[in-house]
């Protein structure tokens, strides 16, 4: 059996190492020079940035179940916080070194910048969840649903909306509820573990996907990089695989590309109408990485700091984490006013917005903005997501965006990989 992989981000790596650990023969496709699609390294003054600063959460357990199993420790390569959430002036939530689910209790308890009424209201509101098992019967906007559980004030601006808008990357008046509520159950309700924050030591292309690549390699898999795959042609029961040039033919495929590429990748599949018009429907979000060298010896008071009242959200200290010194990542995550801001503006800004933190910060050498326009889709409510499964046998879609319990993450990414490579194991 013959599968081919269209994609080496974080999904299609997924499905492709499941496969070849299983000894099945795998090709992956990619467009690009480099592996790990919007989670790649993005080469820059002799330096590796990333295409954006990413946060892992301890829940993401088949991402680091993979990374293990390629080789890649996540112990080296990533740095296990436990969950932390500083405004610095403003806000402090810390987990506390307790069992679950009093470590949330705790945290949220002692956190700086509440009233105590915001405090009760927080635990008050987990505990509802808790005994709803998280589930919403129908999905409503994220902040309707805060609104509807009182959760306002500076609970609100300093918690839930960072929080939301950094995991759904959607913001919280048009955010899907229910799938924040997965988020908070994996992550704040979850085990300690869970709710750790986990930040790369080392650039995204490295993480994971060079690993897989070795793996693959060691397995008898491939991975042909800078290889477009224009369309597939279901032939009797056969994929052919038109690129340029020639055709390759597969027995089974799983199409990891982003949403946006389905459509023409797919255009001569119609058992694909469905998943296309899904896609067809989908908005998309932007995330903004904004780049600031200062001199070597700058440094934020701890790896990650959030700011509040501008248009920065959060900053990474990537000299901490990923031996850049002086390197600061802002990241600005969802549409906003930043958007009509060209990147000297924008640079400019955020370095004026770490000054009104940081008073003591030089002016920056050179920034450096990544501007992912569609960073991801809009995570909205009831939004249909198209699944794995297709219509047309041994035919297969994996990606963040395809139907799941998570907004488009890392996670969500690699489980949906995961998930095709299972089913391929399972076809008869
Ligand atoms: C700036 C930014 C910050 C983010 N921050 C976080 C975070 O903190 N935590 C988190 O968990 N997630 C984060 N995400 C989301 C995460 O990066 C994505 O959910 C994940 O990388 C998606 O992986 P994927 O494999 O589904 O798709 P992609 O990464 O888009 O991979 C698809 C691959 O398919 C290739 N391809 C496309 N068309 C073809 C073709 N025709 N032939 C061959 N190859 C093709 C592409 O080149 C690409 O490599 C962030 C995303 C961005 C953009």
């Amino acid at each position: 059996m013959k599968v081919a992989v269209i994609g080496a981000g974080y999904a299609g790596l997924a499905a492709a190492v499941e496969l070849a650990a299983q000894g099945i023969s795998v090709t992956v496709f990619e467009a690009a020079r480099q592996l790990g699609g919007r989670a790649r390294r993005v080469d820059y003054l002799e330096m590796a940035l990333d295409n954006g600063q990413h946060i892992l959460l301890g829940a993401y357990r088949e991402t680091l179940r993979l990374m293990r199993m390629t080789g890649a420790d996540p112990a080296e390569l990533l740095l296990r916080l436990p969950l932390q959430l500083v405004i610095p002036g403003r806000f402090r939530l810390q987990a506390a070194p307790l069992p679950a689910p009093l470590h949330l209790a705790f945290s949220l308890l002692t956190a700086r910048g509440l009233t105590w009424g915001e405090r009760i209201s927080a635990v008050r509101f987990m505990s509802a969840m808790r005994r709803r098992n998280f589930r919403l019967g129908d999905d409503i906007g994220a902040g309707k649903m805060l609104t509807m559980h009182g959760q306002t004030g500076n609970l609100r601006r300093y918690l839930w909306e960072p929080l939301c808008i950094g995991a759904l990357n959607t913001p919280l008046e048009t955010a899907s509820a229910q799938v924040f509520l997965n988020v908070l159950r994996d992550s704040l309700a979850g085990s300690r573990e869970d709710s750790d924050m986990l930040l790369p030591l080392a650039n995204l292309t490295h993480l994971f996907p060079e690993h897989a690549d070795a793996f693959l390699k060691s397995h008898g898999g491939k991975i042909i990089h800078s290889q477009t795959v224009l369309a597939v042609k279901d032939e009797a029961a056969r994929f052919s695989l038109e690129m340029r040039p020639g055709t390759e033919k597969f027995d089974q495929v799983i199409c990891a590309v982003p949403p946006q590429r389905l459509a023409a990748l797919t255009a001569n599949l119609p058992e694909l109408a469905q998943a296309r018009a899904q896609v067809g429907h989908f908005s998309y979000q932007p995330i903004y990485s904004v780049f600031l060298q200062y001199p070597a010896a700058t440094c934020l008071p701890r790896p990650m700091i959030g700011l509040y009242g501008g248009i920065t959200q959060w900053v990474f200290d990537r000299g901490q984490l990923n031996h850049e010194p002086g390197l600061l990542c802002a990241v600005i995550s969802a549409e906003g006013p930043h958007q009509t801001l060209d990147h000297d503006e924008l640079a400019q800004r955020v370095n004026d917005e770490l000054r009104a933190t940081l008073p003591d910060l030089p002016q920056p050498l050179w920034h450096k903005v990544i501007a992912e326009k569609r960073a991801t889709f809009a995570c909205s409510p009831d939004l249909q997501r198209p699944g794995q499964v297709t219509p047309l046998p041994n035919f297969y879609l994996a990606g963040d965006y395809t139907a799941g319990d998570y907004p488009a993450t890392l996670e969500s990414a690699v489980r949906s990989g995961v998930k095709c490579a299972q089913l391929i194991l399972e076809s008869p």
